[in-house]
């Protein structure tokens, strides 16, 4: 214990050194990192609560590693403190003192919610829906802490038209590792606003972020079409996400193991299934393009028209064009069932061993041979969701866009 120091009183009264509530805290969604322990797990219940931590760790000799905790859905550990301290988020929730979910709007701003970094997106979905009102970009799964995903990055099908949900910030409250609760914006202390943001827990705990939000859509149609051909299919995404004209762009890979319907959506009708079934066991491997419009009562009428002009000139296989008719927040918190489901049988407590990827748009053909059809077609095991879909580099901003030079795909595996 004595790389922590002489723990003042104010400080103990919040730690907690129990080894089930250690080991608790040192679980994350991925099961791959196992052995991070740290000395104690702290409970703060307000914002001093954490400046008094930090500040003390800084004032050593030799600081201790602190790490912020959001819903541990990290994959690698990266909540983790090894013989530091753990700093658990969400205990800052039950204090309505803090900075909770407020909404705003403002002549200059717009509408903006002022967030907690230990909100869950789905609750900030639920706050601002109550005012018709939500942000643009999102995750594909929303039980993420805000600041869990603004120290990454918050990639989803929205992305090619607002950027990551890092993009989509005006600014932020954070302590940084001396222990001082600064604003950052842009134009404000713009240095620790664009550490912060992406900045894996780095640079500072983000205690409050201000979010941009727009007048939320009441329903939106859901469109998955299929594809046998890689090069058809990443053409018609480019198109997608080159015309202004759609709120939500993905695709994944269908492959005759996997199951048609999975955790990330139950989308296909048993029928679908059927006739998709006997397409995969000819192709071996598919893709699938998932688009998403957004509508309101006021578009109810032409959305189907809209719909259709979009997908005119599409190369997806003849006949293999899925539609659904969905609200707004079913669509969002799409992922939930699919958890709910699996954590039913014990399947959603099991190790995660996830890639995310940026691949440049001039290697992704080379990837799909290489990676697609080359690995994982030959392997035949992964049974996991396999995700590709373009995002557009101009959406990011300069300052936050490190990972890649022109257009990137992602890919993400759940084995
Ligand atoms: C089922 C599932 C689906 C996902 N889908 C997507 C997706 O579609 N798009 C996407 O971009 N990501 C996705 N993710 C990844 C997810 O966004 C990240 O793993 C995110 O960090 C998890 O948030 P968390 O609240 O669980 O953070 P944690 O795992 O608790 O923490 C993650 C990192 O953030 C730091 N941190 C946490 N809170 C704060 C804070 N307040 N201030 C500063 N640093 C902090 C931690 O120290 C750590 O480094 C998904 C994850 C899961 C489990």
């Amino acid at each position: 214990m004595s790389n922590l120091g002489n723990l003042p009183p104010n400080i103990l009264s919040k730690l907690s050194r129990d080894s089930n509530v250690i080991i608790e805290s040192s679980k994350d969604f991925g099961k791959v990192v196992l052995e991070k322990f740290p000395d104690g797990v702290y409970f703060p219940t307000s914002v001093n609560d954490i400046i008094d931590l930090i500040k003390f760790s800084y004032d050593l000799s030799v600081p201790f590693h602190i790490a912020a905790r959001g819903h541990g859905h990290s994959i690698r550990g990266q909540a983790m403190a090894q013989n530091g301290l753990i700093v658990e988020m969400n205990s800052l929730n039950n204090n309505n003192e803090n900075c909770g979910i407020r909404i705003y709007s403002d002549s200059n701003l717009g509408f903006y919610a002022d967030v907690g970094g230990e909100q869950l997106w789905i609750d900030v979905l639920n706050a601002t829906i109550e005012r018709d009102l939500a942000p643009v970009s999102w995750t594909d799964y929303l039980y993420l802490t805000v600041g869990g995903t603004l120290s990454n990055a918050g990639i989803s099908g929205q992305t090619f038209r607002y950027g990551p949900q890092i993009n989509n910030v005006l600014e932020m409250d954070v302590i940084t590792g001396k222990g001082e609760l600064v604003t950052c914006s842009k134009d404000m202390n713009s240095e620790l606003f664009f550490a912060v943001l992406g900045g894996l827990g780095q640079f500072g705990i983000i205690i409050r972020a201000r979010i941009v939000l727009q007048k939320a859509p009441k329903r939106v149609k859901w469109v998955r079409m299929l594809y046998d051909d890689f090069s058809k299919f990443t053409k018609d995404q480019e198109h997608l996400i080159s015309i202004d004209g759609l709120d939500y762009v993905e695709g994944s890979l269908m492959l005759e193991q996997s199951s048609i319907n999975n955790w990330r959506s139950s989308f296909f009708s048993p029928s679908n299934q059927t006739k998709i079934a006997s397409l995969l066991s000819q192709n071996e491997i598919m893709y699938c393009l998932e688009m998403v419009k957004y509508y309101d009562d006021h578009t109810s009428n032409t959305i189907d028209e809209e719909l259709k002009k979009l997908v005119k000139g599409l190369n997806y296989l003849p006949g293999f064009i899925f539609n659904k008719d969905t609200t707004f927040v079913e669509f969002l918190d799409r992922v939930r069932s699919g958890e709910l489901e699996l954590q039913s049988k014990g399947l959603w407590d099991v190790p995660h061993p996830w890639l995310n990827l940026f691949v440049p748009k001039s290697n992704i053909m080379d990837f799909n041979v290489a990676v697609f059809k080359d690995i994982i077609l030959k392997q035949k095991k992964t049974t996991g969701s396999i995700l590709v879909y373009p995002t557009c580099r101009k959406r990011y901003s300069h300052n936050l866009f490190r990972c890649t030079k022109y257009f990137a795909f992602a890919f993400k595996g759940f084995v």
